[in-house]
């Protein structure tokens, strides 16, 4: 329960694509796979390399960003529905990103947020399939959550299965947005490997969502003087620290071949990404999360 009961969102604040949550409208995968390397080629955009963790794309479908999410209006539907909660997620990271962000000299600009089921067409990334997991499009400013990952998050990846466990997910992608607006053009080479810019890359996306999590039960909502967050609790942080594990690489990889291989690392060890989740969470500081400087990542 980490939304208090009577918090309230902007209902507006995240966009459902594809005229709702019905079925998916497959439209054959080796194109929209093919879009996605074709588009990440010319732009330097890979929804799955800016997403939360080794998934790949696999068969697409499509659909179009359109429709408000309804039926939550306050934190008790947030603490009672997956898709409430990415919805009050997002506004708490908005909360305390336009809070933290000037302390960087940088003004906070709201990413947009869709939710999708099935496949999505992003605004500048191409298609995209639930395989590649929750990503963020540098492109067009937004972060994509097809909520049923959130589900694999626990069943497939082992991760516990609590509201901050899922809320991470969100606050990493949103790291990705912070990484957009802050504009270093380290957050743009390729390549794989431990120590990798990649890896480098989503390890400051962990850092950063440690950060909200720091300020998330202490940021006054606007117009009030409490925060959207109820505190959290040793379980809640243990639940983040579950997920960012669950998705690291040397986890993928011993899970899916049995093998580990960091040569090929893109987003970093379970125990680096904890690691960074950890210091952002437990300075509070944008500096503290300079992982293109840091000589050892953990
Ligand atoms: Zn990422």
């Amino acid at each position: 329960m980490t939304f208090r009961e009577g918090a309230r969102i902007n209902p507006g604040r995240v966009s459902v694509g594809g005229g709702g949550r019905g079925p998916k409208m497959a439209i054959g995968g080796g194109i929209g796979g093919l879009v996605i390397v074709v588009l990440a080629l010319v732009l330097g955009v890979d929804p799955g390399s800016l997403g939360i963790g080794g998934v790949d794309g696999g068969s697409a479908s499509q659909s179009t960003a359109s429709g408000t999410l309804e039926g939550c209006e306050t934190g008790a539907d947030a603490n009672n529905n997956i898709d409430c909660r990415i919805a009050f997620t997002a506004e708490s990271l908005d909360q305390v990103w336009a809070g933290q962000l000037p302390t960087a000299g940088l003004n906070y600009v709201q990413p947009d947020v869709v939710l999708f089921n099935g496949g999505v067409d992003t605004g500048g990334c191409g298609s995209a399939s639930s395989d590649v997991g929750p990503f963020y499009c540098p492109a067009d400013s937004t972060a994509y959550f097809d909520s049923t990952f959130f589900n694999l998050l626990e069943t497939q990846y082992g991760s516990s299965g609590g509201p901050l466990a899922q809320e991470y997910v969100v606050a990493h992608e949103f790291g990705h947005h912070l990484q957009n607006l802050i504009g270093d053009p380290r957050r743009n080479a390729r390549g794989a490997g431990a120590e990798s810019a990649s890896v480098r890359t989503e390890l400051q996306a962990d850092c950063f969502a440690g950060i909200w999590a720091y300020y998330a039960d202490k940021t006054p909502a606007p117009g009030t003087n409490e925060p959207m967050l109820n505190p959290l609790t040793d379980r809640d942080i243990a639940d983040a620290l579950s997920a960012a594990a669950s998705v690291g690489d040397d986890h993928i990889q011993q899970q899916s071949s049995g093998r580990v291989n960091p040569d090929s690392w893109t987003h970093g060890s379970s125990a680096q990404r904890q690691q960074w989740f950890t210091t952002g969470y437990r300075t509070g500081q944008i500096s503290s999360c300079d992982t293109f400087a840091a000589p050892d990542l953990g």
